[in-house]
Formats: C-alpha cells, sequence, structure tokens
C-alpha cells in the first residue's frame, strides 16, 4: 500500500512518520509514504501555490495548476489508485473508508491550506473529497495522519499478527466492535483512598460471559 501526500508543509510528517508502528511498517515494506512539496509544482520561481479568490473575499485560496501537475506527477498508472481532498465540506470519514482505502495500492492525499482550495480541484481531479469530523482545522495535515494511520493499521502485518487476527473477527459488515479495556491493577485506589475497579466478569476466566460483556458494553464504529 503505498501513500502519496501533497502539501506546502512536508515537514510537519517528519517526526510523525520516523516512530511506533508506522515507522516499523515503512521499514518492513508494509508501506510506503512519500511526501510531495506542493511548492515543487508551482509555475514559479518563488513556489507561490496560492491567489486571491475570484469575486473578492478574505484569505488566498489554493491553485489548481499546481495540484494537477503534482496529481499527474505521483499517481501510478494501471493501479489501483484514488485521489482525496480534505475539506470540512467533504464526505464524513469513517471506519468504513479507511476499510475500502486499506484494499487500494496507492492512495493520494491533497491536504489543503489557507481558505481553501480552488474548487476545480474537487470537481475534477479528486475522486472523494472527505472531512475527518464537524470542525475547522488550519489545514489538511491532521487529516493527511488520520486517514493514513486508520487505513496503515488494516493493512495485514502492520499491527502484529494476533491484532490481526481480533480485527479480522470483529471487522464483520456491521461494523467493528470497540468496548471498555482495563489492565493491572485489579483495584486501584487514588490518593483519596477511592477504590476504582475492574468488573468482575474480566477476572473470571470465563470466555463466553467475558465475550457477552463486551458485545453489551460495546459499541459499533463503522
Ligand atoms: N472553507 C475552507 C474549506 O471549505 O476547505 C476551510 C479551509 S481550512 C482553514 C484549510 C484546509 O484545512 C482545508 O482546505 C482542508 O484541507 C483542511 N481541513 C480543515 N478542516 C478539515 C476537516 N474537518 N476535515 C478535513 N480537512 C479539513
Amino acid at each position: 500500500m503505498r501513500f502519496e501526500i501533497i502539501t506546502i508543509f512536508p515537514d510537519i510528517f517528519k517526526s510523525y512518520f520516523s516512530e511506533s508502528l508506522i515507522k516499523k511498517a515503512k521499514d518492513n515494506d508494509l508501506i510506503e509514504i512519500n511526501i510531495h512539496d506542493l511548492r515543487e509544482y508551482s509555475e514559479n520561481k518563488w513556489g507561490d501555490v496560492d491567489g486571491k479568490p475570484y469575486g473578492g473575499g478574505r484569505g488566498m485560496v489554493m491553485k489548481v495548476e499546481p495540484i494537477y501537475k503534482a496529481v499527474k506527477d505521483v499517481r501510478l498508472e494501471g493501479k489501483n489508485s484514488k485521489v482525496i481532498l480534505f475539506t470540512p465540506r467533504g464526505t464524513d470519514y469513517t471506519q468504513k473508508k479507511a476499510t475500502e482505502y486499506s484494499k487500494l495500492d496507492q492512495l493520494i492525499m491533497i491536504c489543503g491550506r489557507y481558505e481553501g482550495v480552488d474548487e476545480r480541484v474537487k470537481t475534477h481531479i479528486a475522486d472523494e473529497s472527505i472531512s475527518i469530523g464537524d470542525y475547522v482545522l488550519i489545514g489538511g495535515e491532521i487529516p493527511a495522519m488520520a486517514v493514513l494511520e486508520s487505513v496503515s493499521r488494516l493493512v495485514p502485518g502492520v499491527v502484529g499478527i494476533d491484532n490481526e487476527g481480533f480485527l479480522e473477527e470483529r471487522v464483520r459488515d456491521k461494523g467493528m466492535i470497540e468496548y471498555p479495556q482495563y489492565s493491572r491493577p485489579e483495584v486501584f485506589t487514588t490518593d483519596d483512598g477511592e477504590k476504582w475497579s475492574v468488573p468482575e466478569v474480566l477476572l473470571s476466566g470465563h470466555h463466553k460471559n467475558i465475550e457477552k460483556w463486551r458485545e453489551e458494553k460495546g459499541e459499533i464504529i463503522k
């Protein structure tokens, strides 16, 4: 699985992708991540990629031309590839989408900045526009990290064999069950003497009852 991230802030990703399971997945060639500096596709020597909005209004808008060139350059011919644009006006990102993306050969992500992106990117270049929630961020870089991480953990081998079995078992048509988890100690005593206990059933060793409790307490993530 190959990810391409198109951004004007490539350095934002450096530390994030050099840690933990994402680093391991890259080192083991389970995923490939390529960060593309959009300024390298600028039409001028100053690396401008934004312009004033037609019709007036505040701020700047990311231009269509550099994004067109970047996508054309990075898109793999003859592969199962998708281009997504991040925008708060996009389709809600869900676990179902993550599963869909995990089956691709290549996912190209366009990170917006400023007051947004020339609408022609949405209508002519992107296959889908995606929102990661009903709030407005400064840029599309955090959405790109969220999508990359949620898709990567579905790529076989990325989260380890046990976890994979676990995921397979739980990812059913209806979605994924996420339930409360506990670890040691059985009883945690606060500084005020309050005792916070682990639910009895989880200590019982009775697998059927544990499963039942998890189903009851769980939430379906779609
Ligand atoms: N009005 C602009 C729009 O509709 O895209 C908002 C621009 S926002 C300040 C700058 C960029 O951050 C957006 O172009 C988008 O790439 C990203 N962004 C902000 N909030 C987002 C969200 N909830 N989901 C996905 N991307 C978001």
